[in-house]
């Protein structure tokens, strides 16, 4: 469980989030949706402790959010900037997921490459282990950056656009893996439909804040979309899921 409460930030003089509450349950995914420049990923950045908040407070299942070796065994992080200037194999990437199990001078064992090959094979990603991480295309990347949170073992997945630089086919398997890991997931999507299809719950951020929250049945209302966008959506409701079509001029 992840929840923060009235949690703030500036960029100078620019305020971006401000009194925002986020809640993310056990075995549950969280959508955060929300126009470009909304704050999506300065939000993410304060659930993960990139930034620090200056008020309010964020825990993770009851504890405060810190830098230490039991909070990254708790929680794992897929963001987009991550190692493009790395010498490391993808293997070598993947296996510093396992970093937060080792102690201080402990060096990884056939366990821990055991895992990491199976977390690499996960992703569809095998074959690319003895490859540089830095000269792999962004849709590479990002599934190896997946493996190693995977790697990590964490209950807790934290993931900034994981379908960016992917094709539709790994787009729909990162997020249902993603989903089928059962851990307590915070996803920041752009793409309302996967968001309709992998989130069980939403936060919709738009200028000023949260516009909705609730379940991704409650916040995926044109209603309660369309202003905050600024174009006209249709819901569909076909073979039990939502499928949003988008009219643009018509908001
Ligand atoms: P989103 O992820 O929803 O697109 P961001 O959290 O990236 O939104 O950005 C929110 C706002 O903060 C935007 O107006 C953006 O220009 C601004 N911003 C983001 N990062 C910085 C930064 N490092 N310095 C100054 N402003 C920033």
């Amino acid at each position: 469980m992840i929840a923060a409460e009235d949690v703030s930030w500036s960029y100078g003089a620019n305020p971006v989030i401000g009194g925002v509450s986020v809640e993310a349950r056990p075995g549950r995914v969280l959508g955060l949706i929300g126009p470009n420049g909304s704050g999506k990923t300065t939000l993410l950045r304060l659930l993960y402790g990139a930034l620090r908040s200056r008020t309010g407070r964020i825990t993770v299942d009851g504890l405060p959010l810190a830098s230490s070796r039991e909070m990254a065994r708790r929680l794992a992080v897929v963001v987009q900037e991550t190692g493009g200037e790395t010498a490391l194999t993808v293997g070598e990437m993947v296996l510093l997921g396992r970093g937060p199990h080792l102690s201080t001078f402990q060096r990884t064992g056939p366990q821990d490459h055991a895992i990491a090959a199976r977390c690499l094979a996960r992703v569809g990603a095998a074959h690319l282990g003895a490859r540089s991480f830095a000269g792999l295309s962004g849709g590479e990347r990002q599934r190896v950056l997946i493996a190693r949170a995977l790697a990590q073992q964490a209950t807790h997945l934290l993931l900034d656009e994981p379908t960016n630089h992917l094709d539709i086919r790994y787009q729909h398997e990162v997020l249902g893996l993603v989903r089928d890991l059962g851990t307590c997931s915070i996803v920041v999507l752009h793409d309302l439909n996967l968001a309709a299809r992998y989130c069980d719950d939403l936060v919709l951020l738009g200028a000023g804040g949260v516009k909705a929250a609730g379940t991704v049945d409650e916040v995926l209302d044109p209603a309660i979309l369309e202003p905050v966008y600024g174009i006209g959506i249709q819901r569909l409701e076909l073979g039990g899921s939502i499928h949003l079509l988008f009219h643009p001029g018509e908001s």
